[in-house]
């Protein structure tokens, strides 16, 4: 595509600002909405299901001890006895976890005898015990922390076991603190991991949360959420029925040395949430804890792509789309839209793997709507483009066959005159005249020609006109002999009132412009009518009027008729022919010369045609 440059900083100025209006104002928020946020999460949650289930040391180190269904159906319902709960952890006790954390609220007391037998069980297990907490609203509207009854919290850890779901429900993050203003609790995985470790309690800077010496990146909020890397879906953890513990047939290596998160699992125990790994039947709580601790153990943190290298990303796209587009057509800019489209979701999976989200979401918006934008504005440009190109060919052919037409004259009658001398003995006086017509006509050949050369570099502002002190009777008297002739075929006279005047101007073009005023003159008039032409000087400017009793000329019409290949359409005036060029040569002329042209008309009446010139200084 020759006509259309492909380069942007080529592009007119509206183009480009075009552009970095987008970018500046569109961009941000298209990037930064609730929609294309979720859409994150969701292209997030896509991504994180594709991967393989982790298997990191993490995992191996969690095992879950559930209240499942079969549980319930032996020893249920809800709440479990206390003396039941004390009998199966008497037995895990025996198997030697490190750590037990248990997301069961044992906040009010029951039987006494009950109370006695669980606290016993729980001191079996003296500082690797982790009991839970939850936040609920109280009859003054105020937070009141639910702790475990005093009998039960024998310097023990307490944890928060809230969940943390997004707008859409899923939990894809946990908040590592939760407080009520007076108190404040970590998160029940995060704990247990704490004491596992023996680590001391976490210490917090603006930018993360460390315990022992593993740096969490957490929000700078007070309750510093954490994105959770969940391993897999649900099951990716080892579960050991209660049930199986009660019943001695639980396999007791697999809890020697292990974190054990004790809670309910069963489908009507209410504590199942939606993951972003989720089939279905969503996530048990305890499960859930697991990933936190997972995630921390294994350091597999998802940390959001910082703001400045995300904007220099947004940017980077948005500039590869609109260049792209601006440079390249056909399969070659599909080709590159569809690596782009490709490489967004590889690069985001690579990201992922080392532990970077992408907003790719965002990143998607970015490239839709600056592909778009780009798109529609090339279309646009190139079509105007193209449109004014075509303009510019009609324009181009129009003057060449004006030019043709003009020529055509002169060069029948030397064609038909050395026709005759050729074919014909003529006697030597008719001879001598065709000769002089041939010699008459091919001059007025090249004065035309050079005429019309210089029309167009006065057009495209390449020739400056030369001004010469120049009579004007003899300027008209040149040219009146050849528009008498023209006005012969319609048995129209030319009458003449010139005054001697003396101008500056350029001779040649000036006849150009009266010739052209009064074949008009002549072609728009029915045949037999009168051409006037005058001239005076007066105030220091010297008018030159052609006055007919043609057709006349609509108002609408009487400027549009100066503007290049502008042709009356209407029915006396188009059956002559014509290119609608001349005014226009004639009007640049005037123009060159320091004057202007006007036309007065009335339709069915005449129309006078004034050019002003300045008048010589003295
Ligand atoms: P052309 O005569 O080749 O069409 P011009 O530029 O000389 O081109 O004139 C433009 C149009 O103005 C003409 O087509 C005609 O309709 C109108 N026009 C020009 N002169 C006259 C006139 N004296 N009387 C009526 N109409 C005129």
């Amino acid at each position: 595509m020759g006509l259309v440059s492909a380069r942007l900083w080529q592009r007119p100025l509206y183009v480009r600002s075009a552009y970095l209006c987008v970018l500046a104002v569109v961009l941000p928020l298209l990037v930064w909405n609730g929609f294309v946020q979720q859409i994150n999460s969701t292209f997030l949650d896509i991504l994180l299901r594709m991967r393989p289930s982790a298997k990191d040391a993490g995992v191996q180190e969690i095992v879950l001890l559930a209240i499942d269904d079969g549980t319930l159906a032996r020893y249920g319902p809800l709440p479990l006895k206390r003396s039941i709960l004390a009998d199966g952890l008497k037995r895990l006790h025996a198997f030697a976890p490190r750590v037990v954390a248990i997301d069961l609220l044992l906040a009010e007391p029951t039987a006494p005898s009950e109370d006695e037998r669980l606290a016993e069980a729980l001191r079996l297990f003296r500082g690797r015990l982790v009991l839970a907490a939850a936040l609920a609203s109280s009859a003054n509207g105020a937070a009141e922390w639910i702790l475990p009854a005093a009998a039960f919290r024998d310097n023990t850890a307490v944890a928060h076991v809230h969940a943390a779901p997004d707008s859409d429900g899923d939990v894809r993050s946990v908040l590592l603190a939760k407080s009520n203003g007076t108190r404040r609790f970590w998160a029940l995985g995060l704990e247990a991991l704490r004491v596992a470790r023996d680590f001391d309690r976490p210490l917090e800077t603006r930018s993360f949360v460390q315990i022992g010496d593993i740096r969490i990146p957490a929000s700078s909020e007070a309750e510093r959420a954490m994105t959770i890397n969940y391993a897999g879906p649900e099951g990716t953890f080892a579960t050991v029925p209660f049930l199986a513990i009660l019943e001695g047939s639980a396999p007791r290596e697999i809890f020697r040395d292990k974190i054990v998160i004790l809670g309910v699992t069963a489908q009507g125990g209410g504590d199942r949430l939606f993951t972003p790994m989720s089939s279905g039947i969503g996530m048990s709580g305890i499960e859930i804890h697991a990933n936190v601790a997972r995630t921390v153990l294994d350091r597999a943190f998802l940390v959001p792509l910082n703001l400045l290298t995300q904007l220099a990303l947004y940017t980077a796209l948005a500039g590869v789309c609109v260049l792209g587009i601006g440079r390249y057509r056909g399969w070659r800019l599909i080709g590159l839209l569809a690596i782009i489209a490709l490489l967004l979701p590889i690069a985001s999976i690579i990201a992922l793997q080392r532990g970077t989200v992408w907003p790719l979401g965002s990143l998607f918006a970015v490239f839709l709507a600056s592909a778009g934008i780009a798109g529609v504005s090339e279309y646009a440009f190139v079509t105007a483009a193209l449109k004014s190109s075509e303009q510019k060919r009609r324009e181009y052919a129009f003057r060449v066959q004006a030019i043709a037409h003009e020529i055509k004259t002169p060069l029948t009658a030397i064609q038909g005159s050395s026709e005759l001398i050729s074919e014909q003995i003529l006697p030597e006086t008719e001879r001598l005249e065709m000769v002089s017509l041939i010699h008459k006509e091919s001059r007025r050949l090249v004065t035309l020609i050079h005429t019309f050369l210089d029309v167009e570099r006065l057009a495209a502002g390449t020739l400056t006109i030369e001004l010469r002190p120049v009579e004007l009777k003899a300027v008209v008297d040149e040219v009146l002999d050849r528009a008498r002739l023209y006005a012969a075929r319609k048995k129209t006279s030319i009458d003449v009132e010139v005054p001697p005047i003396m101008l500056d101007a350029d001779a040649e073009l000036l006849s150009f412009a009266v010739y052209n005023l009064l074949t008009n003159a002549v072609k728009y008039s029915p045949k037999q009518s009168l051409v006037l032409l005058q001239a005076r000087e007066a105030n220091g400017s010297i008018s030159l009027s052609v006055a007919d009793q043609g057709y006349g000329i609509a108002v609408a019409d009487q400027q549009k008729i100066f503007e290049k290949f502008y042709r009356v359409k209407h029915k006396e005036t188009t059956s002559e022919e014509g290119s609608g060029i001349g005014l226009a040569l004639v009007k640049e002329i005037v123009t060159q010369h320091g004057g202007r042209i006007f036309v007065e008309s009335k339709p069915g009446t005449g129309s006078r045609f004034t050019i002003l010139l300045p008048a010589r200084r003295t």
